[in-house]
Parts: structure tokens; C-alpha cells; sequence
């Protein structure tokens, strides 16, 4: 039996939460592999909206396990505050139900604080447009070899070496940016206050994973981001620190790779993007004003309004090659509904010249603009349609050149934020 991972496809905000929860009925298991709080999922089920930014989507079902792996940069405090959220709500998160990778490295006050001073700068090319979580401070205590890991609050013993280890770096780099000074007993105290909370949580994950892909459970792996965002593969240093792409599902969880099955990536039937970077077919008028009017592009996490713009082909298709997808999961068709014509981009133009592929250079590409086919729209309602059958002549038009031009075909297609809203070509699990 397959396990299936989903990854975001273009720049993160593609709505996974939905697509995530409705796999997740059919999981056993569900982990999150890479990111942190930064991830904003935003779950509808009835009347009840679930907003999660660290905990796994299979949280809200009863039966399931969640599992943090050790790909993700974990904070502790707002993990504690998300937890009374949801229980608030009727979730029930206990032990049982919840497993965090001993070997998953903290997020920490001074990494917050480092991440909102570098966003406040004025120095030209620092400013990323994060989400002042911390989440990339974190990252590179962890490849720097002197973060703090969640198995570090179970020894305090030799936490004491450990916190002088981090401050050896973090004291003349915050003395330089003129930031006060932080003491060993401050990061004890923060770490001692918070370690009886999440300490139950704390499991060698990888090896309760491979047990349970043994015995033949399902597991779903939950991407957070999309692939444009990765460090390697994304438009650098426009980028989350962590790699989203698929493969790192296997990394980011203790698995081999073979574990990861089959990979389906979501993307909007449009582009949005959060933050400062290249956005090639984003649109400054009134037709992106339109679309994110009508697809209600704020961020569920920072609130910041979204950046919108027409499909671009070129993007997706180099995501489906970077990720290995095998299918999308096309999400938001109906925001696209009414509109007279809808453009696609399907390569672009770099100094004159035709390029099918999205440089690597940043210089390059902030040069390229798109080379766009028109498509005419769709008069009737896409909104809520359950099948093909339901769907404008137009509609369809539209998705098979997509699935030309991405070259992956579309196993999902979702037309509302209802989990019932969704066409089915192939179950991920199933087939
Ligand atoms: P960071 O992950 O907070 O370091 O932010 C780096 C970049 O990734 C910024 O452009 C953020 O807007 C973007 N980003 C981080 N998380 C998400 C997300 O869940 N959705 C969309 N963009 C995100």
C-alpha cells in the first residue's frame, strides 16, 4: 500500500489543509516532515473552522496519529498554546495521539527576536518578508551544529553546556546588531517552563514510523510551504529555510525514501505568493485585485494580503519535475469563474529570447516576463460541482491544457473549501 505525500506546488497557500484532511480519512497516520508555525492550514469541516499552523492536519480526526518529525523547527511555547486552542474547540490531543521526534530541534525566543530584528532592517537585501517566527534563525542554529533539541529538556544536567554552546555564536552577533544581551538563565528558564509540557509528546519517531509502514499502515505525509519556497529549489533567497520538495518527506521524517509512494502536489488554478521574491505573472491591476477579492487571499497566519496572478505552466511544470509528482490536486477553479478570458503563462522571454524553465539566477529572474496563451472563460459556475459532468465545457478546456502543459495529470480537483466539493480522478491511496 502506497503512502502518499503532499506537497505544495507553487509558493505555499495552494489550499493543502483541505486536501490534506480529506486524505487523511483514509490515513492512519499523518506527519508533518519540514517548516514549523510559519505552515497556515486552514481546515473546514461542517460548520467548524480549524485553523493549524504546527500541529498535523490528522489532529482534528479522532483515530489518527499525528506525528512531528524531525524535519520540522518546533516552538515549543506556541505548540502549548495551539494545543489549548484546538482543545478548545473539541479536539482532544493527548500522548496518544500525538508524537514528537526527540530529535527535532526548538525554536527559541532569541530565534523569534533575531527573525522580527532582520525583517525590521533597512539594510538593503536582508528583508525576505518571513513570517517572524523564527523559523530561519532556528534552521541555521541546526546545520550550525549548536541548536537545541527537544530530547535536550529531558537531560538538564548538561543543558547548561549546551545553552553556552548556542550563546557562544548568538552573543557577538547580537552585540553587533545592537540587540540586548541574553543570559543563560533566561534561555534555562524559558526551556525548564516549557519542558513538563512537551516532554509526553517526545518519541524516537522514525522508528515507530517503520514499524507502522510494516505493519502495513498508511501514512500521509504533510507538506508545509510549496515547493518554490524551498531553500534549493525555490526562488532563493526568496525562500523558507527548509526543503519542501517531496523528498525531503523521507529525510524529514527518518524514513528511506522508498517509504514516500505516491506525491501529489496542489496548486491553485491561479498563482498568490506571500512575502518579497520573483512572481512572473503577477498581476498589479484590476483583474489580481479581482482574484484576490474573490479567492479571499490573506494569509490564515500573518494576515498579510497575498500577491495574486495568472497560472504559470513553467513553474508548476518545473515543481512536478523537483517533487516527482504524480498528480495535482487542482485547487480555487471557481475564483476563476465569470472571468471573460483567463491567461496562462507557458514559457517566458529572457533577453529576448524564449527560455522554457525558470533560471536559477535571481538576476535573470527578475528579467523574465511571460509568454501567455488565452483561454476563454467560463460563463456558468464551477463552485461546488462534484463531478465532471457538473463543470462548463470551458472548465474542462481549461484543466486538460494544464495537465498538457505541467505534464502531470490533475487527480483532484477541489471547487470549494467544503471537503465534499472535490472531483475525484484517482485516489492517491487507492490505485
Ligand atoms: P519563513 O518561512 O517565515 O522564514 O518565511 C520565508 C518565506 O516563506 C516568506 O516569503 C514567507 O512569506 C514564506 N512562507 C512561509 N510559510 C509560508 C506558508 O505557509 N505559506 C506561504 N508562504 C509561506
Amino acid at each position: 500500500m502506497a503512502n502518499v505525500v503532499v506537497v505544495g506546488a507553487q509558493w505555499g497557500d495552494e489550499g493543502k489543509g483541505k486536501i490534506v484532511d480529506w486524505l487523511s480519512i483514509e490515513a492512519d497516520i499523518v506527519v508533518r516532515f519540514q517548516g514549523g508555525h510559519n505552515a497556515g492550514h486552514t481546515l473546514v469541516i461542517g460548520n467548524q473552522v480549524y485553523k493549524l499552523a504546527l500541529l498535523p492536519s490528522g489532529i482534528v480526526r479522532p483515530g489518527k496519529l499525528s506525528v512531528i518529525g524531525n524535519g520540522v523547527v518546533l516552538d515549543p511555547h506556541h505548540l502549548v498554546d495551539e494545543i489549548a486552542k484546538i482543545s478548545a474547540q473539541g479536539v482532544k490531543v493527548t500522548p496518544d495521539n500525538l508524537k514528537i521526534a526527540d530529535n527535532v530541534t526548538l525554536i527559541l525566543a532569541l530565534h523569534r527576536e533575531l527573525d522580527a530584528h532582520r525583517e525590521s532592517a533597512s539594510v538593503a537585501g536582508v528583508k525576505i518578508g518571513t513570517t517572524k517566527r523564527g523559523i530561519g534563525p532556528a534552521y541555521e542554529d541546526k546545520v550550525g551544529r549548536r541548536a537545541i533539541r527537544l530530547m535536550d529538556l529531558a537531560e538538564p544536567d548538561s543543558l547548561d553546556e549546551k545553552i553556552d554552546r548556542l550563546l557562544a555564536h548568538h552573543d557577538p552577533l547580537r552585540r553587533g546588531l545592537g540587540l540586548e544581551p541574553v543570559t543563560r538563565a533566561a534561555i534555562r528558564a524559558e526551556l525548564e517552563d516549557v519542558a513538563p509540557k512537551v516532554l509526553p509528546y517526545m518519541d524516537a519517531v522514525w522508528d515507530l514510523l517503520e514499524t507502522a509502514r510494516r505493519d502495513g499502515k498508511r501514512i500521509l505525509f504533510e507538506g508545509a510551504q510549496g515547493a518554490l519556497l524551498d531553500v534549493d529549489h525555490g526562488t532563493y533567497p526568496f525562500v523558507t529555510s527548509s526543503n519542501t520538495v517531496a523528498a525531503n518527506a523521507a529525510t524529514g521524517s527518518g524514513l528511506g525514501p522508498k517509504a514516500i509512494g505516491y506525491v501529489l502536489g496542489i496548486a491553485k488554478a491561479y498563482t498568490t505568493r506571500v512575502g518579497g521574491g520573483p512572481f512572473p505573472t503577477e498581476l498589479h491591476d484590476e483583474t489580481g485585485q479581482r482574484l484576490g477579492d474573490r479567492g479571499h487571499e490573506f494569509g490564515t497566519n500573518t494576515g498579510r494580503r497575498r500577491r495574486c496572478g495568472w497560472f504559470d505552466a513553467v513553474l508548476v511544470r518545473q515543481t512536478v519535475k523537483t517533487s516527482g509528482i504524480d498528480g495535482i490536486a487542482l485547487t480555487k477553479l471557481d475564483i476563476l469563474d465569470g472571468f471573460e478570458e483567463i491567461k496562462v503563462c507557458v514559457g517566458y522571454l529572457l533577453d529576448g529570447a524564449r527560455v522554457n524553465r525558470f533560471p536559477a539566477s535571481q538576476a535573470a529572474q527578475a528579467r523574465v516576463t511571460p509568454i501567455y496563451e488565452t483561454m476563454e472563460g467560463w460563463a456558468g459556475t464551477t463552485a461546488g460541482a462534484r463531478s465532471w459532468a457538473e463543470l462548463p465545457a470551458q472548465a474542462i478546456k481549461y484543466v486538460r491544457r494544464i495537465e498538457e502543459l505541467i505534464e502531470a495529470p490533475v487527480a483532484l480537483l477541489s471547487t470549494s473549501p467544503e471537503r465534499a466539493d472535490t472531483i475525484l480522478v484517482h485516489n492517491p491511496f487507492r490505485d
